[in-house]
């Protein structure tokens, strides 16, 4: 990395492997409204009349815009929707943002609230369910609905959405609980409020003296990379520290704009992790997390978490057995830097929290010998001194 005069960093040797997105029909856009967040929001394409001229719809795509609609609203960002190839199906971008049939298909498995977050929640807004810290609910929207959303049951609801006194009643509690110290503002996405609404919140965490740390649970780095402006950076740089949890599921999405928007935020003293999910089609195989992992790293954000995809009700369609994250973990584990080799978790049903499931590198345990098997399959024994 070089350092320029100021004390800023330059890393425009790995920036020139993240081309910019293709603008797809949306070609003749000045980028005076292409880089703006409001108009990337305001020209989302939610109908079937609009998709239509940005791919090629199958049949089964062309009935689940229109039947899926009552289950979960369709909401694309321009930017998003360009990345979709346009003659594919299977595009990853395209599986991740465009209903398909398979979110009708209800089974005996699938749960309203897979991670009983409701249940937790001692106000409207706030899941507690862990000793130290919070869930903090602070709006219903989301640039892009994406298919396999936990969420779908408040997420695009506007009937869900956290009215000013939920937010104030949210603060009251968490002032009230000296035990919390490390809060997750999510949504929704967060990033959703204005600027001056994002700075009264954390403000108000802030000055609350046992809080320590927060994290902004965001998909804009992804789906509305635009949103990440100077003036927002600015903003987060009076509420250090600053944890910013992302979720790109997909190489594809790591985009030169993706990439200059996580360099705003880790050039303003935020630190990134990304949380993966695992999907049926779109990234259940070692060498797409891989490369996904390489250049996240490239990105400066850290992968933190692979989970296992929920019992959300209207994406079984997504799911993969759990030996599927197990194996890919394995292939990670020793075959590339330790840091591209996140957690892989499930997020148990009913509140049981995550819960790792990561290959067991121990082949027996007794006294104090440890016979451990390494990532090439040869075994070691550790004699406990
Ligand atoms: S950004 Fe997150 S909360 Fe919003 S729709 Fe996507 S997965 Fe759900």
């Amino acid at each position: 990395m070089d350092v320029l005069p100021g004390g800023a960093v330059s890393i425009n040797h790995v920036r020139s492997r993240f081309p910019f997105a293709p603008r797809s029909i949306w070609k003749g856009v000045p980028d005076s409204q292409w880089n703006d967040w409001h108009w990337q929001q305001r020209e989302r394409v939610t109908t079937l009349e609009q998709l239509d001229q940005v791919v090629r719809l199958t049949d089964d795509e062309r009935r689940a815009v229109v039947e899926a609609d009552a289950q979960f609203h369709m909401g694309i960002t321009p930017y998003y929707a360009a990345l979709m190839d346009p003659e594919d199906p299977t595009c990853p971008v395209r599986l991740q943002s465009v209903p398909t049939m398979g979110e009708l298909n209800f089974t005996a498995a699938d749960l309203e609230d897979p991670l009983a977050e409701e249940r937790d929640m001692p106000v409207p807004g706030i899941t507690h369910r862990y000793p130290d810290r919070v869930l903090f609910y602070t709006t219903h929207n989301c640039p892009v609905y994406c298919r396999h959303c936990t969420r779908k049951r408040k997420v695009a609801d506007p009937s869900s959405a956290a009215a000013k006194k939920q937010i104030e009643e949210s603060l009251a509690y968490i002032e009230l609980h000296t035990e919390i110290r490390d809060v997750v503002v999510s949504g929704g996405d967060p990033l959703s409020l204005s600027d001056d609404r994002l700075d009264y919140i954390l403000g108000r965490l802030r000055a609350i003296p046992h809080v320590e740390i927060f994290r902004l649970g965001t998909r804009n780095l992804v789906t509305l990379p635009q949103r990440i402006t100077d003036d927002l950076v600015q903003m987060l740089r009076k509420h250090q520290p600053v944890y910013v949890n992302t979720h790109f599921n997909h190489p594809r999405e790591c985009t030169g704009e993706a990439f200059d928007a996580a360099r705003r935020l880790a050039d303003g003293g935020c630190v990134i992790g990304n949380q993966m999910v695992l999907l049926k089609g779109i990234n259940d195989d070692p060498r797409t997390v891989k490369e996904l992992n390489h250049r996240l790293l490239m990105m400066r954000i850290r992968p933190y978490y692979i989970y296992q995809c929920d019992l959300a009700r209207g994406i079984s369609h997504f799911r993969t057995p759990i030996e599927t994250g197990r194996r890919i973990i394995r292939s990670l584990r020793g075959h590339t830097s330790g840091m591209a080799v996140p957690y892989f978790v499930v997020d148990a049903p009913n509140g049981g929290g995550k819960i790792p499931v990561n290959p067991d590198y121990v082949v027996r345990h007794e006294g104090k010998r440890w016979v451990l098997r390494n990532f090439a399959g040869k075994e070691f024994t550790y004699d406990e001194p």
